[in-house]
């Protein structure tokens, strides 16, 4: 990977800039530098036709000054420990924009899951487990799930975390189904909490969104979502949406419960009727109001960065724009809402998941919603004012508010 794409390359030089307007002292900057812990593992895992795959995985723990480590785990061909650094960077980060008492962590598989069978799938979660499970915990490192995981798989590790421990940990996961200890709302919480935040977006810039088009690169969970909340939340209309292998497009406009079901029922969107064919490069040049980067990062870059004409970057995905391209987009004027701030929903239901189980009572859908709204609102609302004060950039001042809280916390406990 060229330096200039590696994500944590670009997570360190994000940060690298926020030191120094906040002017961290050399020690603090270099702490926050680095994952605190990395676990490398290698998961050896027997396939249907009796054969024996050899995985390799990792568990990062970025840091957890402000609390348990937490973040996803992401299974993909192209992972790697540099990925996975980045993802646990940027969930410090947001974890600490939207203010809750929570570290960053990450986890990652190298594997393709497309070519796995779920029995394949669940020996894979469960050797996971297995190899991990020691530095896991609710007051450790709390898990849940990222591209290609699912609930199911949630279930298959949480089971096998508690096998080992013999006692109920509901909360050593999040993202689980329902009937297990899941949230009411966790589901489309990513997607939700980017629409709350696109809303404060328009309304301190004075654009009226309703009737206006969307754009969803990626349509997978966050995607998804997106597509649906942006047409009953927001009143856009979708004109387009991408995945893996390529994207539809129809300027008149897209029901997207229609694309959601036949994207569910053939596993693709290839063949949906009354759409012209889109590549994912169309689709982000594409001017809508809104567009959403869903899927993978480095997506919009100083190659593209000048053909973008949305009004709102909604970045659902994490580091899907890179800092080069970051700084043609505010000179363009185009609204960003920066990855940590944008997709921190998932998170914050998350971590009421966590809430819930430790109680071990559960709240309504319209009190996670309600919750969620004020935490994502609450999050925006210091972020922009924080880029009005300093006139930076909104990533800029969402890197300030997270850092300064960090750093503030390692100094309290006296690391630095
Ligand atoms: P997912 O696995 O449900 O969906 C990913 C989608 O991206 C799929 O539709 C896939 O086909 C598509 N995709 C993969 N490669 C692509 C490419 N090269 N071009 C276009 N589309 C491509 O994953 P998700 O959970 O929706 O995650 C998507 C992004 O959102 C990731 O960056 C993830 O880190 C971020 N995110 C997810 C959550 C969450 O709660 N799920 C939370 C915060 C951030």
């Amino acid at each position: 990977m060229k330096d200039a794409l590696n994500p944590f390359n670009i997570a360190q030089q994000q940060l690298d800039d926020a030191a120094q307007r906040l002017g961290l002292d050399p020690a603090m900057h270099e702490l926050l530098r680095w994952p605190m812990q990395e676990l490398k593992v290698i998961l050896p895992v027997k396939m249907d036709d009796g054969s024996t795959k050899i995985f390799h995985a990792f568990r990062v723990a970025y840091n957890t000054a402000r609390g348990p480590a937490k973040g996803g785990i992401r299974w993909h061909p192209d992972e790697t420990i540099d990925t996975v650094r980045a993802l646990a960077a940027w969930m410090t980060w947001k974890t600490s924009v939207v203010d809750i008492p929570l570290g960053g962590g990450k986890g990652g598989v190298i594997c393709n899951p497309k070519a796995l069978s779920e029995t394949e799938k669940e020996r894979l979660a469960r050797a996971y487990i297995r190899a991990i499970g020691r530095t896991l915990g609710v007051t450790k490192d709390v898990p849940a799930p990222d591209v290609y995981t699912t609930p199911q798989i949630m279930a298959w590790m949480m089971d096998e975390y508690e096998t080992i421990m013999g006692e109920k940990h509901p909360g050593v996961i999040t993202g689980k189904p329902l009937p297990i200890g899941g949230s009411q709302g966790r589901g489309d919480a990513t997607a939700r909490g980017g629409i709350y935040v696109t809303r404060e977006a328009a309304n301190v810039h004075r654009i009226d969104l309703n009737g206006k088009t969307m754009a969803v690169q990626g349509f997978g969970n966050a995607g998804q979502y997106a597509a649906l909340l942006g047409e009953e939340v927001l009143g856009l209309k979708l004109v387009a949406a991408s995945d893996s292998k390529g994207g539809v497009y129809n300027p008149n406009g897209i029901v997207a419960r229609d694309l959601v079901d036949f994207k569910l029922s053939t596993g693709s969107l290839k063949g949906f009727s009354d759409v012209a064919e889109i590549t994912n490069k169309e689709l982000l040049e594409l001017e809508v109001a809104v567009l959403f980067p869903s899927a993978l990062e480095n997506v919009i870059t100083k190659d593209n960065a000048d053909n973008i004409r949305c009004n709102i970057l909604c970045e659902l995905a994490n580091g899907p724009t890179t800092p080069d391209a970051d700084d043609i987009l505010y000179h363009k004027g185009v609204i960003v809402l920066p990855d940590f701030l944008a997709n921190a929903g998932g998170v914050t239901v998350s971590y009421f998941e966590q809430v819930q189980n430790t109680y071990n009572y559960y709240w309504h859908l319209e009190e996670v919603y309600r919750r969620l709204d004020e935490k994502m609102t609450r999050a925006f609302r210091g972020v922009h004012d924080m880029h009005l004060r300093e006139k930076i950039n909104m990533r800029q001042a969402a890197y300030l508010v997270s850092v300064a809280r960090v750093a503030e916390a390692c100094r309290l406990r006296g690391w630095v």
